[in-house]
């Protein structure tokens, strides 16, 4: 595979950028080699700057559930940009999107448009803190919420795939508000609420683990998390930034018939532009300025070009079909892959919800962070590569998901189930 437009440009990235990449994972880090830089992607397609072709999975980590470049999210765009790319004052296209959203997901009665799911978790948990008046929160190790200080304890993601489970800068005092509970074990989360009575505001979740790679809920689990959270006063934070919009139409609390206090969103519903949303019962949004005492704000909050691919993404995903699509591409793919390592003999398990899925290099099972690390990293990475070299783009770390899209073709997942035989064959 020739990459030699790649290496220069990754060099001179990394005179001017730290690491040469913008975010971490990116860098390639936890699977060696040089990342592609990437020129054009179309449908399931990518294409890098010496001209190499991939199936991608990677669908910029969630967000391209139309796949890249789709035609009426192009010439929305367009439309868009010409009428002019930021007010700093009210548009009809947010309102629009605000309204889709509360339709989408009835546990969100009022929502406020944010740039990013790390924006998104933040603000959430202020909200949860000045609704109920208390300091602490819970989240889970190996689930990721963004980078805002107090989410990066035993954060997965690229926090896990780099070996930073707390980052340096954040201060302990304040590390000290998050408690870390265990993925799956309501136990864990019954201790920390008897061991810190009345002073625990919120329990974030992932309600699909995503970041530590796919590990879906225990039966059972996410109800005991509302039904402890609403026993004891404290809030219940789904973080959808992932499953909204992808495992259902009204996100994983449809799927698994949840009903959160706030809710995250981000990723899907800007198509591919930067955004991300927190919402839930108005008595509890009613507290954010300009109506109540906690602060929040953006300069380019409900910005129009990246509503504008929010809406036409989530538009075509209101579509007959389109959910029915994105489970059985899923299948296809997680059924081929498992026929695959099953003949190539290298122990692994396949997680998946819907059109999001991980592939663990381990006998299994995977349904906690333990089972996770029991995963082979090394060998993944040269499956990894092997894959590349093939054409096929997945995740550059274990510990991520694959993302289907409703670009991809039954005959992309085959070839890819194809070039998956040959590589693991390989691997030896
Ligand atoms: C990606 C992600 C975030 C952070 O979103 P950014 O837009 O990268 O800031 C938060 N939570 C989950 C579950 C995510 O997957």
């Amino acid at each position: 595979m020739n990459q030699s437009k790649s290496q220069r440009l990754f060099a001179e990235a990394q005179k001017y950028i730290p690491g040469g990449v913008n975010s971490p994972v990116r860098s390639f880090r936890a699977v060696g080699g040089t990342p592609p830089f990437l020129a054009r992607g179309k449908g399931s397609r990518v294409w890098d700057v010496d001209g190499n072709e991939y199936i991608d999975f990677l669908s910029s980590w969630g967000p391209l559930v139309l796949g890249h470049a789709h035609s009426k999210v192009v010439e929305a765009l367009k439309k868009a940009a010409e009428v002019g790319t930021s007010f700093g004052a009210p548009v009809e296209l947010e309102v629009e999107l605000a309204r889709l959203i509360c339709q989408a997901i009835p546990s969100i009665e009022k929502v406020r448009l944010v740039n990013s799911g790390t924006e998104a978790c933040m603000s959430a948990l202020r909200l949860a803190r000045a609704f109920t008046g208390r300091s602490k929160i819970i989240k889970f190790s190996g689930c990721y919420h963004g980078h805002a200080d107090g989410l990066l304890v035993k954060a997965g993601s690229g926090a896990m795939t780099h070996g930073i489970p707390t980052s340096a800068g954040v201060p302990d005092s304040y590390a000290r508000e998050t408690l870390v509970a265990d993925y799956n074990d309501l136990t864990s989360v019954e201790q920390l609420f008897e061991s810190h009575p009345g002073d625990i505001a919120a329990v974030i979740v992932e309600p699909v683990a995503g970041n530590m790679g796919v590990v879906p809920p225990a039966e059972g689990f996410l109800a005991g998390l509302s039904r402890i959270t609403a026993e004891s006063g404290a809030l219940l934070i789904l973080d959808e930034v992932i499953t909204g919009f992808r495992v259902a139409p009204g996100g994983a609390q449809e799927l698994f018939d949840l009903t959160p206090d706030i809710t995250c969103l981000g990723k899907i519903i800007g198509g591919g532009l930067p955004v991300g949303a927190y919402g839930g019962r108005a008595e509890i949004m009613e507290m954010v300025a300009p109506l109540g005492p906690m602060y929040q704000a953006g300069t380019l909050s409900g910005n129009p070009l990246a509503v504008t691919a929010g809406l036409a993404t989530l538009r075509e995903l209101q579509q007959p079909g389109t959910y029915e699509r994105l489970e059985a591409l899923g299948q296809r793919l997680a059924h081929g892959l498992t026929q695959a390592f099953k003949q190539a003999q290298v122990p692994s398990t396949i997680n998946r919800v819907g059109s999001m899925l991980t592939g663990f290099f381990t006998g299994g099972p995977v349904d906690s962070l333990a089972g996770v690390e029991r995963a082979d990293a090394a060998q993944y990475g040269r499956y990894f590569h092997a894959m590349l070299e093939r054409g096929v783009y997945f995740a550059p770390s274990q510990f991520e998901a694959a993302f289907v899209s409703l670009a991809h073709t039954d005959e992309d997942i085959d070839r890819t189930v194809e070039k998956a035989a040959e590589a693991l064959s390989g691997l030896g």
